[in-house]
């Protein structure tokens, strides 16, 4: 156990294992930078988020945000527990029919949508979750004179609420680029109501991510029930589902407060079971649409040393990976826990800085961290990278995105084929007279 990782271990060799599988044996045989996925703690994620919204007295399904980790397998796993989709682009739609969800499976969120998107969403039956009165009207310019399927539609409201989290991961501030405000809600359904080509199922809201104080859920939700509220009053709307967006947050270290699932639908129910008496609501299903807590801390980031090099000022231990294997440290300033997989028993030693090999300053994965004394060769894992790690992998300083693996019960599979130079210039498009 490595923390209170209880799914990540040291075997008798000293070296970190990860569903019982050794990861130096991996890194030999596949190569670095390799992200590895533990089955089986994707599977007791979504248990102990399941169970902790159910029986509540209401349906419960948990829309997986496909954003988070769109591995295939991933998602087949997903799938296979019974998750639907929280999309954000055609690309995921296509991905979740792809992978044999159904379309009332998917809701398609995002808040620049195409008008090619939009359309191909109607076409398939796939929910549409609004971002504005704008998008509104563009949706029925678009279906106008076609012969479509009814559109199902949701609008997302900003309730104008501070998650406590980074300022990149707040969505749902009054300044935010996403939702409708409170003000504007109702015209939005009025509006809405009015086209008899458009079917009105629900309400959303995501607030931001890695949220680590429930209370931000209870004040949001309590907001966006005002809403519902006052769309039963004045237009009658009675919505089928009510989406509380995702957000949930993980301990990434040590010092971050351990939240329990409970703790989440304990914050939101009593709010909803409120607000369905006092305005005499039909209960609604909810959804909630997780991603970093369902996937971030059942993957590790293998990289290796190449070079270890001293300055006056510090330490620098040079991996194979940068921001093109992991962005989430230069982008958000993210902390990873990192632990040398063939010295996972040793006594940390020194303070090092672990840099990433992007010709960039910024491109540092883990600043000053007391780890045991790492040579060459040696293999660096930065652990909880599950999340918005592989998915925004890039290709640049023209190094091939990684490899990954699932690991379960002492066995690996491939799941992604690490790129080649082809893949870098696949393409790319040489004029003849160059
Ligand atoms: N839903 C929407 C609309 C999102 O934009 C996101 C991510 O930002 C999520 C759900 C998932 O968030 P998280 O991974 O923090 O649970």
């Amino acid at each position: 156990m490595i923390g209170h990782r209880t799914h990540l271990s040291v075997n008798e060799k000293g070296h970190l294992e990860i569903g019982g599988v050794d990861t130096v044996v991996l890194a030999g045989e596949l190569g670095t930078p390799l992200y590895v996925t533990d089955e089986d703690r994707i599977r007791t994620r979504y248990g102990e988020l399941h169970s902790a919204f159910s029986c509540r007295g209401y349906g419960v399904k948990i829309k997986y945000a496909y954003k988070a980790n769109t591995s295939l397998a991933i998602l087949k796993i997903f799938q296979n527990l019974g998750a639907g989709a929280d999309v954000l682009s055609e690309g995921e739609i296509r991905v979740a029919l792809y992978i044999g969800l159904k379309p009332e499976e998917i809701i398609f969120t995002g808040n620049n949508k195409t008008d090619e998107e939009i359309l191909y969403a109607v076409q398939k039956g796939v929910l549409i979750n609004l971002d504005s009165i704008h998008e509104l009207e563009r949706l029925k310019r678009i279906c106008s004179g076609r012969d479509v399927r009814r559109a199902r539609v949701s609008f997302r409201i900003n309730p104008a609420v501070s998650p406590k989290t980074h300022p990149y991961l707040a969505t749902g501030l009054k300044e935010s680029k996403f939702g409708v405000g409170h003000k504007e809600a109702l015209k939005a359904y009025t509006s809405a109501q009015e086209d008899r080509n458009l079917s009105i199922e629900g309400i959303h809201m995501h607030i931001g991510s890695q949220i680590l104080d429930p209370g931000v859920y209870a004040e949001a939700t309590s907001r966006l029930l005002d809403i519902v509220c006052e769309l039963k009053e004045k237009l009658g709307i009675d919505l089928k589902f009510i989406d509380l967006g995702g957000g949930f947050g993980i301990k990434y270290q040590e010092s971050d407060r351990y939240i329990a699932p409970s703790e989440f639908a304990d914050a939101v129910f009593p709010v909803i079971d409120n607000a369905v008496e006092r305005c005499g609501l039909k209960r609604p299903e909810i959804f909630i649409e997780p991603g970093r807590f369902l996937v971030a801390d059942s993957t590790i980031l293998l990289t290796r040393v190449n070079t270890v090099k001293e300055t006056p000022f510090k330490k620098f231990i040079g991996v194979d990976s940068g921001f093109n294997t992991l962005a989430r440290p230069a982008l958000y300033n993210a902390y990873h826990e990192v632990v040398v997989a063939n010295r996972a028993n040793e006594e940390a030693r020194e303070v090092v800085t672990i840099a990433g090999n992007i010709c960039e300053s910024g491109d540092i994965l883990a600043h000053d961290r007391s780890l045991p004394k790492i040579v060459e060769g040696d293999i660096v894992v930065l652990l909880d990278t599950g999340a918005y790690g592989l998915v925004m992998a890039s290709q640049y300083n023209f190094r091939p995105r990684p490899a990954a693996v699932l690991v379960s019960g002492g066995r690996w599979v491939l799941i992604r084929k690490r790129e080649t130079f082809d893949d870098l210039i696949s393409g790319e498009i040489l004029p003849p007279d160059l």
